[in-house]
């Protein structure tokens, strides 16, 4: 009998990261210095990132070690399960087969603990007693939180502000944890102060809680900050998603003819992906890899490749990315861990070359996916997730459609057990939704900044 539940042991943890960067055709082009113009050297990032990050993002190996704390701490949750969705097939009568790895069985409820315990593990190496961050729906704050507790840093929150209104019980969660969270814009900085006086109602979002955190750090000896997405190091921490995925779908007898992820910032796809990425870059492996995201807020699918800020203050180095503009503040929809501006740079080169696709989905039909997904396998799955649920929906009906028996493969980055407000405003015919307006994109990318 085949499988539902395909598992690892403790043992099978993967001893190190896939770095992308040691088989990609073309690496992005480097992070600029804005002040100057030229590459950012290791030296200017170490105000708010520990040594042992910053070159982990130059790195040109394609393997990286995982230190042996970290790894205690992935036994808590991790190798985590691989499930063929039988019933869900069965549902859609579809001769696909569709499996997903289910990372929401981490004590923070999503893929993010695999980078914010690296992240706390680099930062204590390197005397560090506390760390910043921002967070959107409430995702990384959670992970951060944990993650500096099990290493006795302390943890800053910058909470996007509509979501720290309507989500108080993730400050709840950030707080059992000992950190300090606080709506941003906040009165702590000097961004926050001049966001307030001028737009006092401003909901936030997540490149303005972001020059929130970095200020603090940047001022602070003792105070350095962490990104739960975009950076390469985040990207190559979140590999061990896929590294374990494979294994899994070698012990089930399948390899995937599609791999899909949703895309915030894009570290759980490209953690997902990369590892497959590896085999048809260099095999020739004919596998798709589909990134998907919002149309609400669609970066990679409308965006321009071209640098931008990582912030809307401008404190971040210049990154090469797909980016709808650093100014550009996405409507409030329910997926809130993919209201970002830019993505991934390793991620952009990537699609850049073709070598992985990108789609994007309106919020109501993700979320008709994400409740008959529910219903079928007894997981509710974040409102980010419910993106790649979606389009392997839709792949497994063009499957049937086309009488082929293909494998699909997508990555359910977190569970929606706290974003149930989502799923009543489903429920209830509240939702709304909002494709970006052609003259709004048009508006943030004329505020790109000129080089
Ligand atoms: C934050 C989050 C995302 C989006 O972030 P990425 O960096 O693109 O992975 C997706 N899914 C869940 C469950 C999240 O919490």
């Amino acid at each position: 009998m085949e499988e539902t539940k395909i598992t690892l042991t403790e043992k099978e943890i993967p001893t190190h990261w896939y770095n992308i960067q040691a088989d990609m055709p073309n690496l992005p082009k480097p992070p600029l210095n804005p002040a100057t113009g030229q590459p950012v050297a290791p030296d200017d990032l170490k105000p708010i990132f520990p040594m042992g990050l910053i070159m982990q993002d130059v790195s040109l190996e394609r393997w990286i070690e995982i230190p042996d704390e970290v790894r205690e701490i992935y036994r808590l949750w991790r190798p985590a399960p691989l499930y063929r969705a039988r019933r869900l097939e069965k549902e859609l009568d579809t001769p696909a087969r569709i499996f997903y790895k289910y990372e929401g069985v981490s004590p923070a409820g999503s893929h993010k603990l695999n980078t914010a315990v690296a992240q706390a593990y680099y930062n204590k190496k390197e005397g560090i007693k506390r760390l910043t961050t921002e967070t959107g729906a409430g995702q990384w704050g959670t992970a951060l939180s944990q993650a500096c507790n099990f290493f006795d840093l302390e943890c800053v929150v910058y909470m996007v502000k509509v979501s720290y209104q309507q989500k108080p019980y993730r400050r709840s969660i950030m707080e059992i944890f000992g950190a300090k969270v606080f709506a941003s814009p906040s009165e702590n900085t000097n961004i926050g102060r001049k966001i307030l006086a001028e737009m006092p109602e401003t909901p936030g979002s997540l490149g303005l809680a972001i020059s929130e955190a970095i200020e603090e750090a940047a001022g602070r000896e003792d105070t350095n900050y962490s990104l739960g997405s975009v950076l390469n190091h985040v990207v190559l921490h979140q590999t061990v998603v896929g590294l374990e995925t494979k294994e899994q779908m070698a012990r089930a007898g399948y390899y995937p003819d599609v791999v899909i992820g949703c895309v915030g910032g894009g570290s759980n796809f490209s953690g997902f992906a990369f590892p497959f990425a590896h085999d048809k870059i260099t095999q020739g492996t004919s596998v798709r890899l589909v990134a998907v995201e919002p149309t609400a807020c669609p970066t990679l699918t409308r965006g321009l490749h071209t640098y931008d800020f990582g912030d809307v203050a401008g404190y971040t180095p210049l990154l090469y990315m797909y980016t709808l503009g650093s100014s550009f503040i996405p409507p409030g929809i329910h997926a809130g861990g993919l209201r970002y501006h830019g993505d991934a740079p390793l991620l952009c080169q990537l699609v850049a070359d073709e070598i992985i696709e990108a789609r994007a989905l309106h919020q109501k039909e993700i979320f008709q996916g994400a409740i008959l997904f529910a219903r079928s396998e007894g997981i509710v799955p974040a409102p980010e997730a419910a993106h790649a649920i979606r389009w392997a929906i839709m792949e497994a009906e063009q499957a049937k459609q086309e009488g082929k028996a293909k494998t699909i493969l997508f990555n359910l980055s977190g569970h929606g057990l706290l974003d149930l407000s989502a799923y009543d405003n489903y429920l209830s015919g509240k939702l709304i939704d909002y494709p970006l307006p052609e003259d709004e994109l048009q508006k943030a990318l004329a505020k790109l900044p000129s080089l």
